[in-house]
């Protein structure tokens, strides 16, 4: 019997391997998937995890709870060894190292967040990629305001209640948004702290916010952003980071203890795969219909492939995308296992959504038509909400989303994330660990 390993656990990894258990019977291969977690995660509620206006539990889903006959190993995949087609990974749990042979292997590890090797950004940004990044950011307000209550120093004051989000693009304006409700449903429960001493800035390197999509979008997010207090500034991008600030490539200073970064992403550590041919920004070269080129048996998806998209570019690394290759994926790894010529990837966007919190939100749709305000978040929610796996999921979401119109967010300073946890995708990232005790 054949053996197809999935490497990875996500938008990708998850619909190709629910469409290999459709159209594979058990006897003609085995499925096995490997991924660092056990569950995926449902990213574009991660900027209202962040906020503290859903619980952290309820953007996740086990996978096991995804799959049906699909084999899974929690671990980190360390090598694969093309030559002999084995994949060698570490479980995340017993650190035993272990190796597993395939007939055909699919990569879906995703992309990690990049700093660009900006001088000192690295060591003391926070991303927002993974779940853990949401918990730590949440929990990171909360300290700051706990603290700014209790500082008697002005200077120190305005550095503690500035914060900065470096990104004008999807998730940095989502989480921007997030955090100004944040702020504004707890500010009662902070009587020294006014909701005037609280400075976010939003920093975008290019000329409007949302860039590569109609102006109209990026021009609205911006003033609703200001009009709720935010500082956007478009056009100028980071230079470099210190305990104290940012400096920006046009001179300017900003004084902060908290870079929330969403400027980019990289491949993660690709090396691991040998020799694979690179394509976009280092990630793996594949042909129109997923395959390796040069590596039989070997297949790429997701944010971690750059797949040919037929007009000389390449598909945009969004869930959108990853969700709709990996069913094509699995189809043309049939066809070939039953001799039948495999097919490209095609598809065109439905659009994009951004969510500005607020009831608001800026919405493309097909055919460049776009929405803004309030019936573009409608949209936004109820388009999420119906792609979220799981109903008790969708339950769980739907009822935070209730509570949150009543009670203001939770405000509990939860230990458990002051220290940013040596995690494997922050090592990815090149992300320093970062303990809160670090403030001067
Ligand atoms: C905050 C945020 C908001 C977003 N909002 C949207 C949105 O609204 N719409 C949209 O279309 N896209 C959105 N995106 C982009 C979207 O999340 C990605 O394009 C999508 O997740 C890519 O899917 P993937 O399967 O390629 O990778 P991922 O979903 O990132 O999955 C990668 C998987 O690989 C696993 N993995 C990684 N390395 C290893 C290893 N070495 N060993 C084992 N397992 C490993 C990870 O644990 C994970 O399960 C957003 C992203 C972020 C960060």
């Amino acid at each position: 019997m054949r053996r197809i390993v999935i490497l990875g656990g996500g938008f990708a990894a998850i619909a190709t391997a629910q469409r290999l258990e459709q159209r594979l019977g058990r006897q003609e291969a085995e499925l096995v998937l490997i991924s660092r977690e056990n569950f995926s995660l449902f990213t574009p509620m991660l900027p209202e995890v962040s906020s503290g206006a859903l619980d952290v539990r309820h953007i996740v889903t086990p996978i096991r709870a995804q799959l049906r006959r699909t084999r899974f190993i929690l671990a980190d995949v360390r090598e694969v060894d093309p030559q002999n087609r084995t994949v060698t990974y570490t479980h995340t749990l017993t650190g035993m190292t272990e190796s597993i042979t395939y007939d055909e292997v699919i990569i879906t590890i995703g992309a990690a967040t990049s700093t660009f090797n900006l001088p000192g950004v690295a060591e003391r940004v926070f991303a927002l990629k993974t779940l853990e990044d949401a918990g730590t950011l949440r929990n990171r307000f909360i300290w700051l305001l706990e603290l700014a209550d209790t500082v008697n120093d002005d200077v120190e004051r305005k550095r503690l209640l500035t914060l900065v989000v470096v990104g004008g693009g999807f998730t940095g304006v989502e989480a921007t948004g997030e955090m100004v409700e944040l702020f504004h449903s707890v500010g009662r429960f902070y009587p020294h702290v006014s909701r005037d001493d609280i400075e976010i800035v939003l920093v975008e390197g290019g000329k409007t916010l949302l860039p590569g999509l109609p102006a109209r979008m990026g021009e609205y997010s911006a003033r609703d952003l200001e009009r709720r207090g935010v500082r956007v500034i478009t056009g100028d991008g980071v230079k470099s980071a210190d305990d104290d600030g940012l400096q920006l490539a046009s001179g300017r200073r900003i004084e902060t203890r908290t870079i929330v970064w969403s400027a980019g992403v990289k491949p993660r550590s690709l090396e691991i795969f040998g020799d694979l041919p690179r394509g976009k920004g280092g990630t793996i070269a594949v042909d129109a219909d997923m395959r390796v080129p040069g590596f039989p048996g070997m297949w790429a998806a997701g944010d971690c492939a750059s797949i040919p998209n037929g007009e000389g570019g390449f598909y945009p690394p969004t869930a959108q995308h990853a969700i709709r290759e990996g069913p094509v994926l699995a189809d043309n790894i049939v066809a070939s296992l039953r001799g039948k010529p495999t097919k490209p990837f095609r598809y065109t966007s439905m659009g994009m959504m951004a969510s500005l919190g607020a009831r608001k939100a800026v919405a493309q749709l097909p055919g460049n038509f776009v929405l803004t305000g309030f019936v573009a978040w409608f949209l936004w929610r109820s388009y999420y909400l119906s792609r979220l796996p799981g109903l008790d999921r969708k339950l769980r979401v739907a009822f935070d989303w209730t509570l949150e119109l009543v009670f203001p967010r939770d405000i509990s300073e939860l230990r458990v994330y002051t220290r940013r946890a040596q995690s494997s995708a922050a090592a990815d990232a090149g992300l320093a660990p970062r303990d809160e005790e670090m403030l001067k």
